[in-house]
C-alpha cells in the first residue's frame, strides 16, 4: 500500500464514518442490523474497513482487509498473499483508534496475512446493539427461518437500519 496524504485522509474519513455509524448513530426501534456491521471501502489504497458492532466478546471490532490479493508460492510451494497488509499496518489502525479515545484489548492477524481487526472495548450505541439483538432473534412472523428469512416484514426490518451517508470515496456495501 502506498500511504499518500491523500491516501491517509481519506483512511480518517472512513474511520470517522464508521464510527460515528458505531456510536453516535440512533437506530429505529423497528430495524435490524446483522453482526457483520458495514463495510466502507478505499480503493485508492487497495482495503476495506469493516465496522462490527458485535464481533469477538460481543464488543465491535474494526477490521482492515486487502480488497484484491495477489498470490504467489512460497519456498514450500504454498499459496501465500504477494500483496499482504503492511508491517505496523494493523498497529497503526489500532493506535489510531486509540488516538480517538478508544480502548483497544486485542488485535487479530495482520501481517502477513491479508486480514486484520482490531477489538474494541466501549459497547456501540444502545440502539445498534439493540437492532443486532433483533437480527440475532430472527424473523418474527417466521420463526423457523430465523434470520435466512426472506420476507417482506424481515427485508423491511433489514431497510430500516440508518446507513453513513455515501461519498465518492466511500462507497457502503
Ligand atoms: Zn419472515
Amino acid at each position: 500500500m502506498t500511504t499518500t496524504p491523500h491516501t491517509q485522509q481519506q483512511l480518517d474519513e472512513i474511520l470517522t464514518t464508521g464510527l460515528a455509524w458505531l456510536y453516535d448513530t440512533v437506530q429505529p426501534d423497528n430495524a435490524h442490523a446483522s453482526h457483520h456491521g458495514i463495510v466502507l471501502h478505499h480503493p485508492e489504497a487497495n482495503r476495506w474497513y469493516g465496522f462490527c458492532p458485535a464481533g469477538a466478546r460481543n464488543l465491535p471490532v474494526v477490521s482492515v482487509d486487502v480488497t484484491k490479493v495477489e498470490y504467489k508460492l512460497d519456498n514450500a510451494g504454498d499459496s501465500i498473499p504477494a500483496n499482504p497488509l503492511e508491517p505496523g499496518e494493523l498497529r497503526a489502525l489500532a493506535d489510531e483508534l486509540r488516538r480517538r479515545g478508544l480502548d483497544v484489548d486485542n488485535t487479530w492477524n495482520g501481517h502477513p496475512g491479508k486480514t486484520g481487526s482490531v477489538g474494541i472495548v466501549r459497547p456501540a450505541h444502545p440502539t445498534l446493539i439493540a437492532a443486532v439483538d433483533r437480527y440475532r432473534r430472527g424473523c418474527t412472523e417466521h420463526p423457523q427461518r430465523s434470520v435466512f428469512c426472506d420476507c417482506e416484514a424481515w427485508r423491511a426490518e433489514s431497510a430500516r437500519i440508518i446507513h453513513p451517508p455515501r461519498r465518492p470515496a466511500v462507497s457502503v456495501s
